[in-house]
C-alpha cells in the first residue's frame, strides 16, 4: 500500500493512477450561452401545455403534474441551478461500435449523460401475468431542451479533450469523429443514431398529489388500494442529477421506522 502511495506522489503512477472512472456534472451555463438557454426556457415555458398532454398519454391529472414538473425544471434553467449533464471518464471502450470495427487501438470513453430530461416516457402492462414484460417507452430526445443540452454536453467533451491539461495526452477523436467538425446537427445525428439509456429511470410510479397523477402518497402507499407500498425508484417522481441507488437507499431507510 505505501509503496503504491509513494509511486503516486512521486510520478502519479501505480495502482492510485488507475481511477476507474471520474465524473464531473455540468450546469446549462457550461454548456450553451446564457442566451441560447433563455432561448431555450422561453420555447419550453411557450409549449409547456404541448408537452405536457403529449406526454401524458391521456391521463388529465398527469398532464398537471408534468407541467409542474416541467416548471420546477425550468426555473432551475433559469437559475443556472440545474445539473443537466455529467460527464463521465472511464478507461477503455464503451461506444456504438463492435470490437471489430475499432482497429485495435486503446481507448479512452467521455460519455455524455443527459439527467434533467424534460422528456418524459411512458410503460404499460401488457398482460395479468406479473411475469410478462411491460411495454416501455421512453421516447428520448423528444424534448428541444434535451436535444440542445446532450449536444452542448457532447460538444464541451470534444473541447476539454482539447484543452488543458488533457490535450498534452489526447491522440485523436473516434467518434463522433473529426470529419463532422464542430456541427451541432452532425452532432445530433450522431446522438440519434447511437444515444441509449443510462439505467436510471424514474418516475414509474411518483409520489405526487393524486391531483397531479400521482401513485403513491408521502407515505407510499397507492391511492385507492389499501396497505400496499412501494418502494422503489419508482416513485422518485422526475429525474433527479445524480445516480439513484444512494437515494434509493434513503428513501428503504425513511420508510422502515416510522411505518413499520
Ligand atoms: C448496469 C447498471 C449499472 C448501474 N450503476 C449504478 C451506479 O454505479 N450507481 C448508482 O447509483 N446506480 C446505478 N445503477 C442504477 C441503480 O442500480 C438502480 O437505479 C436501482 O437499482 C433501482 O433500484 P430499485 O429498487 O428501484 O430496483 P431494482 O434494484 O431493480 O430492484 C428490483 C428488485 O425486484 C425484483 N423483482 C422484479 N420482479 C419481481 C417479481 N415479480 N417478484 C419478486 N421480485 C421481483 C428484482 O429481482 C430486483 O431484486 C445502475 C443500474 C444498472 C442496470
Amino acid at each position: 500500500m505505501q509503496e503504491q502511495l509513494d509511486l503516486w506522489y512521486k510520478s502519479r503512477s501505480g495502482l492510485y493512477s488507475a481511477a476507474p472512472r471520474t465524473l464531473g456534472l455540468a450546469a446549462a451555463f457550461d454548456l450553451l450561452s446564457k442566451d441560447r438557454v433563455s432561448e431555450l426556457v422561453n420555447n419550453a415555458r411557450r409549449d409547456i401545455d404541448k408537452y405536457a398532454f403529449q406526454y401524458a398519454n391521456g391521463n388529465d391529472a398527469l398532464q398537471q403534474g408534468i407541467k409542474a414538473q416541467h416548471e420546477i425544471a425550468l426555473d432551475l434553467y433559469d437559475q443556472d441551478q440545474q445539473a443537466p449533464i455529467e460527464l463521465n471518464v472511464e478507461p477503455g471502450y464503451s461506444g456504438p461500435t463492435p470490437l471489430a470495427g475499432r482497429g485495435g487501438k486503446n481507448f479512452t470513453t467521455v460519455s455524455a449523460v443527459l439527467y434533467s430530461p424534460l422528456s418524459r416516457g411512458r410503460s404499460h402492462i401488457t398482460s395479468t401475468n406479473a411475469t410478462a414484460q411491460p411495454a416501455v417507452d421512453p421516447v428520448y430526445l423528444s424534448h428541444p431542451m434535451d436535444v440542445a443540452v446532450l449536444i452542448g454536453g457532447v460538444q464541451a467533451t470534444r473541447k476539454v479533450l482539447r484543452a488543458p491539461p488533457l490535450n498534452s495526452i489526447f491522440v485523436e477523436e473516434f467518434e463522433p469523429g473529426t470529419d463532422i467538425g464542430g456541427s451541432d446537427k452532425r452532432v445530433e445525428a450522431y446522438i440519434r443514431n447511437v444515444a441509449g439509456g443510462d439505467n436510471h429511470e424514474v418516475g414509474t410510479m411518483p409520489m405526487m398529489p393524486r391531483s397531479l397523477g400521482g401513485v403513491v402518497d408521502t407515505e407510499l402507499k397507492v391511492y385507492g388500494i389499501y396497505n400496499v407500498r412501494i418502494v422503489d425508484a419508482g416513485i422518485i417522481p422526475m429525474p433527479i442529477s445524480s445516480h439513484l441507488a444512494a437515494t434509493i437507499y434513503m428513501i428503504g431507510e425513511k420508510v422502515r421506522d416510522p411505518f413499520c
